[in-house]
């Protein structure tokens, strides 16, 4: 089942202004329920400006977006939609408000309006789904950016959201806050069937995903599965690499060393290598 929808949606900055700067060309496309969707593209390619149309931070000024069936466009329904798609955002410091770990991830519930012990419950699973219970009386401000992005991600769980957007939610991470972010996303999606929309310029990760869609200066040029890391000429003229594993079969290639195309994991490539 499609639960979101963008149809030839267009998005201009500064509309009609000296300043104009056209974000989103055209947009369509749709996500199914319970999809692993990485959204990639260069730095300005839009992917961001994707972000703030779903949740209805910003409208579009031609085309429309649905998320279950809801417009954007409708100021009732936008309630609605913002309490079935969370967006975690790239700065974790920005998005941590109480002093205390348990208080931050309420916040969310607490403005849905819901009594307390249903609050309380809310925030313990989203907390646990995390790997974060233990310190839920603890201080944000003293976490590493991995597990302050872990605590912002349980104030999205908390909502509970069918939909998680992640914007470059692990960029400012090191690689052990990456991973830590990563495996709970993939947890969540494989065990609690969230919608995950993941939005990165990092190739590695954009791999970890069902779908691959790779936006070129607002305009989608690329989506499938797999087989977008194939495309290594549409890839470099958006300005992206292939992931790491494909360009060192790319590399040994050079040196005669004859490999598939498309190994986008670790694993695939030393399975290759292996035989
Ligand atoms: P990405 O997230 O892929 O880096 P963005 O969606 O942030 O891309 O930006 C797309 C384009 O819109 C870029 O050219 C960017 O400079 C421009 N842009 C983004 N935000 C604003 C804004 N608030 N005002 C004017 N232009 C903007
Ligand atoms: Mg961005």
């Amino acid at each position: 089942m499609n639960i979101i929808e963008l149809k030839n949606v267009s998005f201009t900055y500064n509309l009609d202004t000296d300043a104009e700067v056209v974000a989103v060309k055209n947009l369509s496309l749709t996500i199914g329920e319970g999809a692993f969707v990485a959204l990639v593209g260069h730095n300005g390619s839009g992917k961001s400006t994707v972000a703030k149309l779903l949740n209805g931070l910003l409208l579009p000024d031609k085309g429309a977006v649905t998320v279950y069936g809801k417009s954007t466009k409708n100021k009732k329904e936008l309630f609605e939609i913002r309490a079935n798609l969370g967006v975690v955002f790239q700065n974790p410091d920005n998005q941590l408000i109480a002093t205390i770990i348990e208080d931050d991830v309420a916040f969310g519930p607490e403005n849905l309006g819901l009594k307390s012990n249903e609050i309380r419950s809310r925030v313990d699973r989203a907390l646990k789904s995390v790997d974060m219970l233990d310190r839920r009386e603890g201080t944000p401000f003293r976490l590493s950016g991995g597990q302050k992005q872990r605590v912002a991600i349980a104030g999205v769980l908390a909502i509970r959201p069918k939909i998680m957007v992640l914007d470059e939610a692990t960029s400012m991470l090191d690689p052990v806050g990456r991973r830590e972010v990563l495996d709970i996303v993939r947890r969540l999606n494989k065990d609690e069937k969230m919608t995950v929309i993941m939005i990165t310029h990092f190739m590695e990760e954009a791999a970890l995903a069902d779908r691959i869609i790779v936006l070129k200066d607002g305009e989608l040029i690329l989506d499938g599965g797999e087989g977008v890391f194939t495309e290594e000429e549409k890839l470099k003229a958006a300005g992206l690499e292939l992931p790491m594993p494909a360009r060192v079969a790319a590399m040994l290639g050079e040196r005669g060393v004859r490999l598939p195309r498309g190994l986008i994991s670790v694993d695939k490539l030393a399975n290759k290598l292996s035989l």
